[in-house]
């Protein structure tokens, strides 16, 4: 599992706990964002952890609104002051704490959603008021990181990936890597918007994704997944 991938231009991505989804901290000269929030049960690990580390999160980067990745944002934001910043197609969800469950893009995936959608409320989340909403493009600057967010849909609509330094992106679950060799996840709402998405993820340049479950995914993979899809 991923402890630290450092970029090599003075920023630290760390996964900051095992939770329901990775959860990244990303440090630059003591100043630090996290990038999602797990669910309400990680709660206290989130807060050890950040205690152990001695991080105060100055802002949490959503890279999408489901449960599993929006779970802590409010709570982040009351007890830490963190700004809380999402693409402007899920902010409604947020402020909702209630956002869609994608498709599937596999048969298997397809029957785990129809159960899912029939436990629909066991999905809910604390609701949370977004301090910043974006529509193409989020500077991380302020927050003296090097990098930026950019809109990337296609599991969600409101789908973001971070770019660190040029070289890592934090992808959300645009990209999985729970089972090595198949990066491409296993739900989605149009997958043929995210095959572009990956498309906009490749010409980042970044080498590495990290994604929202598992472990990273080499932009060689990235690209070899990427022919294969678009082929399709
Ligand atoms: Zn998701």
């Amino acid at each position: 599992m991923i402890e630290i991938s450092d970029t090599g231009k003075g920023t630290s991505v760390v996964r900051l706990t095992p939770a329901r989804c990775n959860i990244f901290a990303v440090t630059r000269n003591g100043r630090t964002i996290l990038v999602d929030t797990g669910i309400s049960f990680d709660r206290s690990r989130i807060e050890h952890a950040l205690e152990r580390k001695g991080l105060i999160p100055e802002a949490v980067i959503l890279t999408h609104t489901h449960f599993d990745h929006a779970g802590n944002a409010a709570w982040l934001q009351k007890e830490y002051g963190a700004e809380v910043v999402v693409q402007e197609a899920e902010s409604q969800f947020l402020a909702a704490g209630d956002t869609p469950i994608p498709e599937g893009t596999y048969a298997v995936t397809r029957g785990l959603v129809t159960l899912g959608r029939k436990i629909g409320p066991a999905f809910r989340y604390e609701p949370c008021i977004a301090d910043h909403v974006f529509a193409e493009r989020f500077d991380l600057n302020r927050y003296g990181i090097n990098g930026y967010v950019i809109h990337t849909p296609g599991h969600s609509p409101g789908g973001a990936t971070l770019v660190i330094d040029d070289v890592i992106a934090i992808a959300g679950d645009s990209i999985i890597g729970t089972t090595p060799g198949k990066p491409f996840p296993p739900f989605a709402d149009d997958v043929d918007l995210l095959i572009r998405t990956w498309k906009k993820i490749i010409d980042t340049g970044c080498e590495t994704a990290l994604p929202g479950h598992g472990k990273p995914v080499s932009r060689e993979e990235m690209k070899d997944e990427y022919n294969r899809r678009k082929l399709l």
